[in-house]
Parts: C-alpha cells; sequence; structure tokens
C-alpha cells in the first residue's frame, strides 16, 4: 500500500495532477463525485473526505447523512482528456464508509464486495467479462439528445458508413490511458450502435470498469457533438442495447478454471452445470437489477438478438445463457439477459450469486436448447417447459420482491431502496398517457 501512494504522489508530480475526483456509485449505479485539490491527496488516502449522502439516490436517511469516502488506490487513473502543459485532473473509485469506519451497506460497491467475499469462503474467484452495446446520437443546437444519426453502418461495418468510427478510436485511446486493455471494438447491428470490449477481471475490477467504460463512452462522444446513450432500447424496431456478463469461478486452491473439465462432452464441470442451473433458477427474481428500467424490456422481445425465453446452449444465440466457444482457462458462460442501464455492481452480484446458490445446493441443468427458440410454437415451447422471461418492469419487481435472492444479495437497505425507487418508477410510467396511446385512439374512439 505505502508504495502504492508512493506511486501516485509521483503521478501527481510529473502529470501535474491539480483536481481529484472521488467518484461513487448510487443505487442505480450512476456515478458520482466530489471534487478536491490534489494537494489534500494525504487526507484522501486516509479515507478522511466526507460527503452527505442524504441527496445520494437510495443513500442515508437525513439524521446519518455524513459518509466517507474511502478511495481504491487501484482505481487511480489520470483523466486523458483533462491532460495539458502543466495541468490534469484524476479520480480514484471509492467504497463508502460510516464515521464509525464501518462500511455503508447502501454502496453497491460493498454490496459486491459481500458476494466476492462469500464466493472466496467456497474457494472461488469470480471472474467477469461485461459486453456493453451503445448508441451515438446527434444533439440538436441545444446540446440535447436527438434520436437522429447520419450512421448508416450495420454490423462490423467501416467507414464511410460508419460516422462513429472516429469516436470509437478515441474511446479507444482514453481507456487505454485509463489502464484498460481493449480487446476489439466494432459497428453494431443497429444504426449508430457501437461496442467496445475489455479484457476480463474480478467481478470488483470488472464492475469499477462498466463504469469508467459508460462515463468514458459519454464523455467522449460529446467531445464530437454525439451522445452516447445506453438505455436498453432507443429505437422500436431496431436491436436494443445489450450488457452480456460472462462469467466464470476460479479455483483459489486448484489455481484453474472451475469451470473446465475435459472429459465432459462439452468441455464442462460439474460445477458449470450447477453454475447454469442456479442462474436459470433464479433469473426471474432478479431481472429486475439485470434490465431495471421501464424501457428494458422493450429490448426483451422475439427477433432482436436478445433473449426472452428461459433456457441454455452452447451455441445458441437466441437463449439466455450460451457457453461461448473457448474451452480451457476461458471456460465461461454468458448471460445474455443483462442491459447496461444496470448497476453493474449489483447485476454482477445477483448473477454470481444466483451461479453460487445453484452450485451449494447441487442443482441438476435442464437440457440444452439448440434449436432456434424464436421459431418455436407455444406448444413446444410447452413441452420443452421452457419459460418467458418477466415482460415487464412491473412483473420483475413482484419476483423480486417475493424472491429471495435480491433480499439476501443486496441486503436490507440497499434491497428497500431499491424497490421503493422502481415502485415509483414504473407507478409514474404506468399512469403517464404515451404517445403511442394517443395515436391508436384519440380519432378511432
Ligand atoms: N444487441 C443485442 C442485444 O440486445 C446483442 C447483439 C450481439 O452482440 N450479437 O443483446
Ligand atoms: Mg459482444
Ligand atoms: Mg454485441
Ligand atoms: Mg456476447
Amino acid at each position: 500500500r505505502e508504495t502504492l501512494v508512493e506511486t501516485i504522489k509521483e503521478t501527481i508530480k510529473t502529470k501535474s495532477v491539480e483536481l481529484l475526483h472521488m467518484q461513487f456509485v448510487d443505487i442505480e449505479g450512476t456515478l458520482k463525485h466530489v471534487t478536491v485539490t490534489a494537494e489534500q491527496i494525504g487526507q484522501v488516502v486516509d479515507g478522511k473526505v466526507m460527503f452527505d449522502g442524504s441527496s445520494i439516490t437510495g443513500f442515508t436517511p437525513i439524521n446519518q447523512s455524513d459518509l466517507y469516502l474511502d478511495p481504491d488506490l487501484t482505481t487511480f487513473a489520470v483523466l486523458p482528456w483533462t491532460e495539458q502543459e502543466g495541468y490534469s485532473e484524476a479520480r480514484f473509485l471509492c467504497s463508502v464508509k460510516k464515521p464509525d469506519g464501518s462500511d455503508f451497506d447502501g454502496d453497491p460497491r460493498n454490496v459486491l464486495k459481500k458476494t466476492v467475499a462469500r464466493a472466496k469462503d467456497k474457494g472461488y474467484s469470480i471472474s467477469v467479462g461485461p459486453e456493453l452495446e451503445f448508441f451515438l446520437f446527434e444533439t440538436d443546437e441545444n446540446n440535447q439528445p436527438t434520436l437522429r444519426t447520419q450512421d448508416v453502418g450495420g454490423y462490423f461495418e467501416p467507414s464511410p458508413k460508419d460516422f462513429g468510427e472516429k469516436v470509437r478510436l478515441e474511446i479507444y485511446k482514453a481507456l487505454k490511458m485509463m489502464g484498460f486493455t481493449i480487446e476489439a471494438s466494432h459497428h453494431e447491428v443497429a444504426i449508430g450502435q457501437h461496442e467496445i470490449n475489455f479484457k476480463y477481471a474480478d467481478a470488483l475490477g470488472s464492475a469499477d470498469a462498466a463504469t469508467t467504460y459508460k462515463w468514458v463512452v459519454k464523455t467522449v462522444a460529446q467531445q464530437f457533438g454525439y451522445h452516447a446513450t445506453f438505455m436498453p432500447k432507443p429505437l422500436a424496431g431496431e436491436n436494443g442495447s445489450g450488457m452480456h456478463v460472462n462469467i466464470s469461478l476460479f479455483d483459489d486452491e486448484k489455481q484453474e478454471n472451475s469451470f473446465y473439465d475435459e472429459s465432459d462432452e462439452l468441455g464442462l464441470s460439474a460445477q458449470a452445470y450447477q453454475f447454469i442451473a442456479g442462474l436459470m433458477a433464479n433469473v426471474k427474481d432478479f431481472v429486475a437489477v439485470t434490465n431495471p428500467l421501464v424501457n428494458s424490456y422493450k429490448r426483451l422481445v422475439p427477433g432482436y438478438e436478445a433473449p426472452c425465453y428461459i433456457a441454455w446452449s452452447a451455441s445458441n444465440r437466441s437463449a439466455l445463457i450460451r457457453i461461448p466457444a473457448s474451452r480451457g482457462a476461458g471456460t465461461r458462460v454468458e448471460i445474455r439477459c443483462p442491459d447496461p442501464s444496470a448497476n453493474p455492481y449489483f447485476a454482477f452480484a445477483v448473477i454470481a450469486a444466483a451461479g453460487l446458490d445453484g452450485i451449494e445446493s447441487n442443482l441438476e441443468v435442464t437440457p440444452a436448447v439448440n434449436a432456434d427458440i424464436f421459431h418455436m410454437s407455444k406448444e413446444e415451447l410447452d413441452t420443452r417447459g421452457i419459460e418467458n422471461l418477466p415482460t415487464s418492469l412491473e412483473s420483475a419487481l413482484d419476483r423480486f420482491e417475493t424472491g429471495e435472492i435480491g433480499r439476501k444479495t443486496l441486503g436490507e437497505h440497499a434491497f428497500g431502496e431499491y424497490v421503493a425507487l422502481k415502485r415509483s418508477e414504473w407507478d409514474d410510467f404506468r399512469t403517464a398517457v404515451t404517445g403511442w396511446e394517443v395515436a391508436a385512439y384519440q380519432s378511432k374512439f
């Protein structure tokens, strides 16, 4: 730790860092920060920076609002877009502590740390590799986002059709300078849609990376006059944006990927099958976390490469759970329902917890479904016992509230705040009169 602090102080000097942004997320995963001067680095690393938690969504009641920011020193990064001659800014991602020094339960980072500790107790480290898709839209003369894009690119298409290519290149450069290992970058299926992939890491590191990625994508896009959105389904009739989550467990004792077993037909271990079974048994109870918006459920419909049925397959992209082809150290499970509007800390926590439940209770997995589920009749789905994911935020919340996984993984505080927030969001939507209704009913009735 001391050497890390020294390296940080050295960077502050050599890069002329003047301001330090102390970052954390609220219960929606929205990035927040308070900025202090670099002279205060001593207090910063000692966790002495205090803030008022009462105005942060889902944090504390007003009578106990003093909270402290405990920076994770490994997240220190100079912000590439602030660098000029003799000036720059840097940031830390922080965990939130109470005045008595204990962890604040409402902090999503602390929630994920608890699930990481639960896995550790069982002898596992959790590896996560998320894939976040996003759209780039033009802004209007008041810098407000529109739904317009001149980009006519499709899957994997290069310029001149891809107007976002330059933006992606700058995002890549910024992320790389902040310590990311970027593996791939491409135009996605929909017009104006993109994806940049970074290397997998431990669950907390990946949730931090997903949070940073969303911020950097938005920040760089803005410099080009574009608005980047992680809203799951901005355009009806086009593919939406997903956040596929690739996950595996690493056996700490054997020092190997515990999902791999070369003697199995598919190269998967008993733990891998139980993990998949745990995901399938719990998914209805946790989609309110992985798919948190009213709009999320407009993505989970047939025909757009997003899942809507609860099934798994070694290859099938219409299934909820897919097993990507790589084996050995790269053996993993890909769950395809999450979208990038989810709080990554909560999302990775509930997904890992569901899989661990499967292992702990030796759950048996249902047969793989290798046929195209989107084209199955209702009868065929019924005979195979393939169920639908919840089709609205309301039904997802009903399951979330009655299920065990959410309460147990988020903890009472975060669980209660999350349910209250999401119920009121649903109520707002339920009582709104939408453009669709006016168009469909006003002249007809
Ligand atoms: N956009 C699709 C989704 O909603 C995924 C497409 C892909 O990555 N092949 O999940
Ligand atoms: Mg991908
Ligand atoms: Mg993709
Ligand atoms: Mg994928």
